[in-house]
């Protein structure tokens, strides 16, 4: 048996055992072809199927609507704050962003130095523990979209529900949590992701969206900034990263296997409940970072009443075999990232844990 460390590492993060071991099979000799599937043209009929399948996986899994395409783009999520308002935001428009967090702080920022933007809701007031309400958000009537962040992935915060708002595109980072849970894909006008917490490895960003989202780029654009590139080529404009698509569609595939989103989504409220309980189960001990309706199924991000004793908690969960627990430098105390691909046997036993370290140390 290999030994697998319990892996709460926010991104990169922990992917299936199945899907490593059947990518080590398949590693030297790609089904019987005698090269692997790095080694190979992305032209060629294997890779344009790990293309395809990988694509038609997402839009079952997710179940998009007729309508909307599936892009395989570079350059991670950070690009993608670009390339949106380089592609959607005219002159006379303005972008309205909702701050929660870290991430959409920094898309927001992104944005700034491309056209006018507005902050359209902001969950600063409370820390960034609270996710605004559908109805704190404010749709100008010159937006030229909404943008929001699903899940933060530093403060720990997921929308609960997601808003409505119109006929004013609504467009969401989904980097941390897409594929957590089912979603109502028809809501959206384009929903983006950087693969390496949730879907697989680092070095592709899955782009889906409306295709009248993804024709007529402006004029001056570079190539490969303009969705209508990726769009008209299936993703094959240029030399994709083969490898990363490739394990993405075994992600796809053990999702599916697992019995799809709504399986993802009872095993992850499983898992994160654990930890949710050991925490609220404390009596303070063990502090939550996030207010109850906003709290995420991903990242999980708590406190202690001192810096010592989280210092402690830090090191002797390591010495146990815990990795990733650190909170984000920019928020400090604990988070654990309890991604699709962590188990719940790692999730129960970080729980015990807790416990046993509030007995030791309450
Ligand atoms: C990790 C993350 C990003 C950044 O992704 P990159 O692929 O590294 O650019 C953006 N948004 C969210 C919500 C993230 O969790």
């Amino acid at each position: 048996m290999t030994k697998r460390a319990y892996n709460f590492n926010a991104g990169p993060a922990a992917l299936p055992l199945d899907v490593l071991q059947q990518a080590q099979a398949e590693f030297v000799d790609y089904r019987g072809i005698g090269m692997s599937i790095m080694e190979i043209s992305h032209r060629s009929k294997e890779y344009e199927q790990v293309n395809d399948e990988a694509q038609s996986l997402m839009k079952e899994l997710l179940g998009v609507p007729n309508g909307y395409e599936v892009l395989f783009l570079q350059g991670g999520a950070s690009t993608q704050f670009a390339m949106i308002p380089m592609n959607y935001l005219q002159q006379g428009q303005a972008a309205g962003y909702v701050l929660t967090g870290s991430w959409a702080d920094k898309a927001l920022k992104e944005a700034k130095g491309i056209g006018e933007t507005y902050v359209a809701g902001t969950g600063e007031a409370s820390g960034f523990r609270r996710i605004p309400a559908p109805n704190e958000i404010e749709v100008r009537p010159n937006a030229a979209y909404i943008h929001i962040t699903s899940n933060e992935t530093i403060a720990g915060s997921q929308y609960a529900e997601y808003p409505d708002i119109g006929s004013v595109p609504l467009i969401a980072d989904l980097s941390s949590d897409i594929l957590c849970r089912p979603v109502d894909v028809s809501k959206f006008d384009f929903l983006y992701a950087g693969a390496q917490k949730n879907l697989g490895p680092s070095g592709v960003t899955v782009v889906i969206a409306k295709e009248g989202m993804l024709k007529d780029s402006p004029k001056g654009l570079p190539t490969m900034l303009r969705y209508d590139t990726h769009a008209k080529s299936k993703s094959l404009y240029n030399t994709p990263p083969v490898y990363s698509v490739y394990i993405v569609s075994l992600v796809l595939k053990w999702i599916k296997g697992l019995g799809g989103l709504e399986a993802m989504e009872r095993l992850n409220h499983d898992k994160t409940k654990l930890i949710y309980d050991a925490i609220d189960g404390s009596g303070g001990f063990f502090e939550g970072l996030v207010d109850p309706g906003s709290r995420s199924l991903m990242n999980i991000t708590f406190a202690l009443g001192s810096d010592e004793l989280e210092k402690k908690f830090i090191q002797e969960a390591e010495a146990a075999g815990f990795v990733g627990l650190k909170g984000h430098r920019d928020v400090g105390h604990m988070r654990a990232s309890t991604y699709n691909a962590v188990p719940y046997e790692s999730c129960k036993a970080l729980a015990e844990f807790m416990q046993e370290f509030q007995r030791r140390n309450g």
